[in-house]
């Protein structure tokens, strides 16, 4: 804990990774532990994790990356906060991030603009750029993101970590504070393999106080691990859309050689397709902002964060309270989600995009009766430059090509470091997906090519 407050004092002058950091409360809780000795029983004994700001922590301030709850502490702690805490892991900090999670860059925090470690005139992706941040640079040993559309899997490629996104129902949404309630996962982000499994050990389970969580055995991810150096039998699919147009020659480039390992290690590929990719961002957009419009309902300056002092009647609190506590992002979305959402237009696009989330789902399990894991590249690119994709909402948009479907099927998938780009030298991730709930497969796998 020492070590990492440290790492702390000197690198976040430079990256600007945290919102809140807990030193002298977890030093001495660091102190308290180590007096009592090692508890065997907790799997996480004293191990410094660092928590995306969207996970409420009891006695912390939570803060979404928002002015709307700049000043919020929450009374309860997110359930896989709750988890770490019982495996004896000590809550070091809290992670910068795109304001509610809205973003891939983390350039729409209302806070600050978190850098990329590797180069700090890059961004370090988004929503959990915060959380990747801290991880690359040795702030901790592990941070909890979520992933709504690719916001574990794109930073953590970014900036040259493992970030898994589990199955929806996995872990626990409780204390997850919603953007898109049917999307929304958290996970584990850490520097390798075995980690990963070691947290999702701790936070996957069953939770009866979220509706939405899986009453399933979580089985033993460290036993799947080292499989002895050999992707025998494994077939990879490769699916045609995600090995072509728009990828850059460098992504291409690591990522085929990740490809070509797996196969000198045993793997078989499998050529597969997932049809309906291309209509993958505007079906994600359409839901993601209907839900996000409906869940950021609650910010109303009554029952939680900011209130407007310029107040005169219930309306004008209601309005100049939202306007002052959310952000351009923030607020662009919930206008569109309300359109799609309204009488009139809810058949045209919120149902459609319902019924087109179907299909998507149908080709990954379609692809998955031919192989056992699909793979592909987790970004279209390596990290871009700060204020490169800013002008242009849309823009950012299109570079969750190749995440967002993922969220739509539910399914789990992993990204793991492969390299850096021949060209820009900056991080590149080939991402895994599994079939629902095969959380083990992914990462015995990805430990093999590790
Ligand atoms: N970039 C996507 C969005 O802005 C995904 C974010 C996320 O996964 N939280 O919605």
């Amino acid at each position: 804990t020492a070590s990492c407050l440290d790492r702390i004092a000197a690198t976040e002058p430079r990256l600007d990774a945290l919102l809140h950091v807990a030193g002298e409360e977890a030093l001495a809780q660091a102190k308290s532990m180590d007096a009592h000795g090692p508890d065997a029983k907790k799997p996480l004994w004293g191990v410094p994790v660092i928590i995306k700001d969207v996970l409420a922590t009891v006695g912390m301030p939570t803060t979404c990356g928002s002015k709307i709850l700049e000043n919020f502490v929450p009374v309860y702690d997110a359930d896989c906060v709750t988890r770490l805490k019982e495996a004896g892991a000590i809550i070091l900090a809290k992670a910068n991030m795109d304001e509610f999670a809205m973003g891939s860059s983390t350039e729409n925090s209302a806070f600050k603009v978190t850098k990329n470690p590797w180069d700090v005139t890059r961004v370090p992706g988004g929503s959990s750029g915060g959380s990747a941040a801290s991880v690359a640079a040795g702030q901790c040993f592990a941070s909890i993101g979520t992933d709504t559309g690719g916001s574990i899997r794109q930073p953590a490629s970014f900036c040259g970590i493992v970030g898994v996104k589990p199955s929806y129902g996995r872990v626990s949404r409780r204390g997850l504070i919603a953007y898109g309630s049917s999307l929304d996962q958290a996970g584990p982000m850490t520097r390798t393999v075995a980690d990963a499994a070691e947290i999702l050990q701790v936070i996957a389970g069953h939770d009866p106080k979220d509706s939405t969580s899986v009453d399933t055995p979580v089985p033993d991810y460290l036993k799947a691990l080292n499989r002895g150096g050999s992707l025998k039998g494994l077939r990879l699919g490769m699916p045609e859309q995600y090995w072509g147009e728009g990828l850059s020659t460098e992504v291409d480039a690591a990522c085929r050689s990740a490809v070509e390992l797996a196969v000198s290690l045993g793997a078989q590929i499998v050529p597969v397709s997932l049809p309906h990719t291309e209509y993958a961002i505007a079906t994600y957009y359409i839901l993601a902002m209907a839900e996000a419009s409906s869940n950021l309902a609650r910010f109303d300056g009554v029952r939680y964060g900011r209130r407007s002092s310029q107040t005169q009647d219930l309306a004008t609190m209601y309005t100049r309270s939202r306007s002052e506590g959310f952000g351009e992002e923030v607020m662009r979305r919930i206008m569109l989600g309300t359109y799609v959402l309204s009488a009139g237009y809810y058949d045209a696009y919120y149902r459609k995009a319902a019924q087109v989330r179907r299909l998507i789902r149908q080709d990954f399990l379609n692809a998955l009766d031919k192989c056992d894991l699909i793979c592909g590249p987790a970004c279209p690119t390596t990290a871009f430059a700060i204020g490169e994709n800013t002008a242009d909402p849309l823009q950012m948009y299109l570079t969750d090509i190749f995440t967002i479907s993922l969220n739509l099927s539910g399914l789990p998938g992993l990204s793991l470091p492969v390299g850096l780009g021949k060209d820009t030298g900056m991080p590149v991730g080939l991402q895994l997906f599994a079939g629902n709930m095969d959380e083990a497969s992914l990462l015995s796998a990805a430990q093999t090519l590790e």
